[in-house]
């Protein structure tokens, strides 16, 4: 059913960014200014190769010097979060929009490499709050990478603890706010598995889904988000 707002607001009339009334030309939903703004939002050249975080003035990669990718094999992001990425991502979450997420998976789709993966994962969230989202962000770029990247969605993970928003706590507090949080479902024993999830920050969230999932015997287990925020980022 169309309600007011539809109908006053039709989706997609603006740039997904700026509001500037949109032209019909434009591809994916974002005006040129607003396009090369999100292309400014690249990690840029001096990447770690594992984990793709942007290196310290050093060369070091503070990430993986921290142990974040715990178990996590390769971890992939087209963007940090930040200006347009941030507000992309924001529109996913919440579903203001529904043109963000095929931009995002679009601009994601290249970062899998071909032959590497078995299956795409979603990290889930728990059912209560998926209930209050509506849909979960994770399975919704699934669904949109999937067709294209020749690899079928598993959900093998479930959430069966439902824990805290991960927002506003410290790295130890979110290691701890989501351990033991995922169950295994269904096997994957043997299996090449890219979680996906919407936005990496500490990566708490992604090492306790490999370990759920290495438990469960999968070959591998590596990790592509829409974005990475560093703690600069956030702010
Ligand atoms: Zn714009
Ligand atoms: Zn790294």
């Amino acid at each position: 059913m169309k309600t007011l707002q539809d109908i006053l607001f039709p989706r997609a009339a603006t740039c997904l960014y700026c509001q500037h009334p949109r032209k019909a030309v434009w591809p994916g939903g974002l005006c040129p200014d607003c396009l090369e703004k999100l292309e400014e939002n690249r990690p840029g050249e001096n990447v770690c190769p594992r984990c793709m975080t942007p290196l310290d003035d050093e060369g070091k990669c503070l990430f993986c010097l921290q142990k974040a990718m715990g178990p996590l094999q390769y971890a992939y992001a087209p963007f940090r979060y930040k200006t347009v990425a941030r507000h992309l991502i924001l529109q996913l979450k919440f579903h203001y929009q529904d043109d963000a997420a095929p931009l995002l998976a679009q601009h994601m789709l290249p970062l899998i490499p071909s032959g590497k993966f078995d299956a795409l994962v979603p990290v889930p969230l728990h059912k209560r709050k998926e209930r209050f989202r509506g849909a979960n962000q994770a399975e919704i770029l699934c669904q949109l990478l999937s067709p294209k990247a020749g690899l079928p969605v598993l959900t093998p993970l479930e959430r069966t603890r439902y824990t805290r928003p991960q927002k506003n706590l410290t790295p130890s507090q979110r290691q701890k706010n989501v351990r033991d949080a995922f169950t295994l479902t269904t096997p994957v024993e043997g299996l090449h598995l890219l979680l996906v999830d919407d936005i990496r920050t500490t990566g708490a969230t992604a090492r306790e889904c490999a370990r759920a999932l290495l438990r469960g015997k999968a070959a591998s287990v590596s990790l592509l988000t829409a974005a990475i925020a560093t703690r600069d980022d956030e702010k």
